[in-house]
């Protein structure tokens, strides 16, 4: 069987196959063929190299383009005096530079030395627009080894062929960098593309580095302050048409063969075959400027300022690659798995090799690194990335992070800069999934732990200045203050004496605030979202407060739990049904019996299950990973965890560790099903239903995600769970013909089962309850993680609900679905295990 990694490079082989990149005068010589052309100056072949008989000495496609480009920027400055360009993108200036109802062609482009015509600036050129692929950085080795990879050797001449905008990097280096991540799957050549486009950008052109860096990350401002492009799809096809000379029937048949809007631009962009504009390379600051532009454009008349910008970018972008990217990143949907994580070991990788000229910190030199043992230099990233990860999850902002790290580079400085900062949300901790209570006690044996009710309602991160300023964000880092005006009225009453400043989390909970009754979650969702006034609040909250990270200016991220909860227990004062603290039960793992009677009063009011936080740090730095420490009941209980094992590992501890999901927080959720444990999956496709649901969509295809690639891996199909009402709107959502539903199978869905009727468009996440895990012949989700041949499958997968509260790239990964995997089996080892101890016992007694 091929595998799906196999499967992707040798369709993306074939495509490239199928479309060999033409030279820039595979136009010309259509020029002539055509008679266009009646100039001989025009003596170059289609290879650039010299006609015969041409004194010339032959020219390389690059030194070609870059000739002509120079003869075009040298027009640019000539006209700039009586005609300068608007820098607006989608200015009218340039409009009527593309549309001038009469084209008259220019002069044949000659690799002669440059001759200036000084045409005036209407004048239309034409070239060949599929051919003008910048080849210098399509040629540069980016995914080679950082330690072999030297920037110097292509800065200088990328510098000159950087002409643009007073010597801008262009999105040229950018597009090559993606081509090359999206060609692979492996994470170590991820990141490795990653960390030599960093170096060339922080050694070339370092002010291209902050929007490079948005541009990969596929955003454009951080998660709490809202800039949303907000263009649809038809203000793409409108440019795509435009700038490729597509009729609505050409693109739909591209896009009924495609799917992905970037591959639909790919495709067009092949198929135009010239234009009437002379192409101004696009560079990424440009292409990020263009973005801000479009999210920026507000109120009358913002739509067609938007279609200006996108069919500027669109008609600018060089090749198919460039236009394939410029589409993904308007559609907001990238795929090139750079996600944060891989970008910030790039960047932390990068700033240990690379310093911008004039930058005094100390680098590391790539050939002595080479030198080092594999294990010497793997804690030489690992530093450096420690330090770039625990300063990105106190302080989330791109915007700050790579002004500091190209100031002082990986120092510090950087904890300084970019720590911990209020109205800056950190990046909250998340707790370890664990199977039931059995699991749970089995982690914490030996601990002293809190066990605290698992609200269902929505996590608040809640800042106060000195001033009073309030600010609240979402667990996704969003700003929420205005959803939650009654939040805000009651901060200064919730302070007690003596707090000024404090950073505090919590849950917001819907209750009933005569009785304090919790309401479900779904209630909550009924809340308004923006701008709610305190008077038209119907769906009432409480904040079950459970951590506290700052206070009156001091950090307590490295104070230990028990320390964490006294303070936001002292200094604040509860309001009843308004404000109060989470429920909580602490304990170790002998009170098994009271750890059960508290799981189940909190499921029956409505939570979810509990938390379970260790207090406190241990004692030690190593600890067996199960202390000594027998249960004093000799008889066997339902909860009784294993025998111990001794193993060495890092000990826990109960600070509050942004960003990262360690075993110091426990999640132990109500039983579903057979399992308690859940998958958040992502609707791909279906089939037509069958008798009574032959109007729906059922069976439905579900996917895990693979976080470093982006693709979606079909793990099975469900019609368990579904009520009549949700298939309806489903078949709406996913209308045949609508823009949320595909004929072809998209290229980033890895499935080789029997084809469904349609594709969906991934745009949400289920949560799916299952009776296990098996391995399957069909399914090839997590393929490689646990077996070679197989991938992985449910058993009778049940739709719960929809997370509301989770985007497709939150959807659980095929890493944790193998994972799922693993523990099931353990589980059956260790019920072995046990069930073999308690033989033992009973046999003794
Ligand atoms: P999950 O969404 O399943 O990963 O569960 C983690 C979420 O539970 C957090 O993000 C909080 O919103 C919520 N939660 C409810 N109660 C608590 C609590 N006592 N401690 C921490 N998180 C809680």
């Amino acid at each position: 069987m091929v595998s799906p990694a196999k499967k992707r490079k040798l369709n993306s082989d074939a495509s490239q196959k199928s479309a060999p990149p033409r030279g820039l005068e595979y136009f010309f010589a259509k020029q002539r063929q055509n008679g266009t052309s009646s100039d001989s100056e025009s003596t170059s072949r289609e290879d650039g190299s010299a006609q015969p008989g041409s004194q010339e000495q032959p020219l390389t496609d690059e030194e070609l383009a870059r000739r002509l480009q120079a003869e075009w920027d040298a027009e640019v400055r000539a006209v700039s005096g009586q005609n300068t360009p608007n820098p607006a993108l989608g200015s009218t200036d340039s409009g009527s530079e593309q549309l001038a109802p009469t084209p008259q062609l220019s002069q044949p482009r000659s690799p002669l030395p440059a001759i200036h015509t000084g045409k005036p600036k209407n004048t239309l050129s034409l070239s060949s627009a599929g051919a003008t692929e910048d080849q210098l950085s399509a040629s540069i080795p980016l995914d080679e080894s950082p330690l072999t990879f030297n920037p110097a050797t292509y800065v200088a001449r990328l510098q000159e062929s950087w002409t643009v905008d007073g010597g801008r990097a262009t999105y040229a280096l950018l597009t090559r960098c993606f081509v090359l991540v999206n060609g692979t799957k492996s994470r170590i050549k991820i990141v490795d593309t990653l960390v030599n486009c960093i170096r060339v950008l922080i050694e070339g052109d370092s002010a291209s580095l902050l929007p490079a860096v948005w541009l990969a990350t596929n955003a454009i401002s951080p998660p709490y302050i809202s800039m949303e492009l907000g263009i649809g799809g038809s203000a793409i096809s409108k440019a795509l048409k435009q700038a490729c000379g597509l009729d609505n029937r050409a693109l739909k048949a591209i896009y009924d063969k495609l799917g992905d809007p970037g591959d639909v631009a790919f495709e067009a962009k092949k198929k135009q075959s010239f234009t009437l504009r002379k192409p101004k390379p696009l560079t990424i600051d440009g292409v990020f400027q263009s973005l801000v532009k479009i999210a920026k454009a507000q109120g009358q008349g913002s739509g067609d300022v938007k279609q200006r910008i996108v069919d500027k970018l669109l008609q600018d972008a060089r090749g198919g690659e460039e236009t394939r990217y410029i589409v993904r990143t308007l559609c907001q949907h990238l795929r090139i798995g750079a996600v944060k994580t891989t970008m910030l070991i790039a960047l932390a990788r990068a700033f240990l090799l690379a310093k911008p000229p004039g930058a005094d910190f100390a680098t590391r030199d790539a050939q002595e690194l080479a030198k080092l043992k594999k294990e010497e230099l793997a804690e030489i990233w690992a530093g450096a990335e420690q330090a770039v990860k625990a300063s990105f999850a106190r302080h989330p902002d791109y915007n700050d992070l790579i002004p500091a790290l190209l100031e002082n580079g990986i120092s510090e400085d950087l904890h300084v800069r970019c720590g911990l900062t209020l109205h800056i949300p950190l990046m909250p901790m998340l707790g370890a999934i664990t199977r039931d209570l059995f699991e749970m006690l089995c982690k914490m044996q030996g601990s002293e732990f809190a066990c605290e009710y698992k609200y269902d309602g929505q996590r608040a991160q809640i800042h106060c200045d000195a001033e009073g300023k309030i600010s609240i964000f979402s667990r996704h880092l969003e700003l929420m203050t205005d959803k939650y005006p009654d939040l805000v009225s009651l901060i200064p009453k919730i302070r007690g004496e003596g707090v000024q400043t404090f950073i505090m989390e919590g849950e917001a909970v819907a209750v009933d605030r005569a009785t304090g009754e919790l309401r479900n979650f779904q209630t909550l969702t009924n809340r308004a979202r923006k701008d709610v006034a305190i008077g038209s609040i119907t769906i009432d909250v409480c904040l079950f407060a459970f951590d506290l990270m700052y206070l009156n200016g001091e950090s307590l991220l490295d104070q230990p739990f028990r320390r964490r909860r006294e303070l936001l227990r002292t200094r604040f004062v509860e309001i009843p049904h308004h404000f109060t603290w989470v429920k909580t039960l602490d304990a170790t793992s002998q009170d098994q019996e009271s750890i059960l009677a508290f799981f189940n009063a909190a499921t029956d009011s409505k939570c979810e299950g509990i938390m379970v936080k260790l207090l406190d740090n241990p004692a030690t730095e190593t600890q067996p990973n199960n202390a000594p420490e027998p249960p004093s009941d000799p008889q066997p209980t339902p909860l009784k965890p294993p025998p111990e094992k001794r193993t060495r590992r890092k000990p826990l501890l109960a600070t509050y560790t942004p960003d990262k999901r360690l075993e110091s927080w426990l999640k132990v959720k109500k039983d579903y099903a057979a399992t308690s444990d859940t998958l958040d999956l992502i609707p791909i496709a279906a089939w037509h239903g069958q008798g009574r649901k032959a109007r729906w969509w059922s069976p439905i295809l579900l996917a895990v995600r693979d976080d470093e690639t982006g693709c979606l891996e079909a793990v099975c199909k469900c019609m368990s769970g579904f009520t009549d009402a949700f298939y309806k709107a489903n078949k709406e959502v996913y209308a045949e013909g609508g823009t949320n539903a595909h004929v072809r199978k998209p290229g980033f869905v890895e499935y080789a089962g029997p084809a469904p009727d349609v594709w969906f468009e991934p745009r949400e996440v289920w949560e799916v309850a299952f009776a296990d895990v098996t391995l399957s012949p069909t399914y090839t989700a997590a393929i490689g993680l646990v077996s070679e041949e197989r991938g992985l499958s449910l058993r009778f997968p049940r739709f719960l609900r929809r997370r509301e509260d989770k985007g497709v790239e939150e959807a659980s990964t095929r890493g944790f679905l193998a994972g799922l995997w693993r523990k099931q089996e353990e589980r059956v080892d260790v019920g072995k295990e046990v069930a073999g101890v308690e033989q033992e016992e009973d046999m003794e007694a």
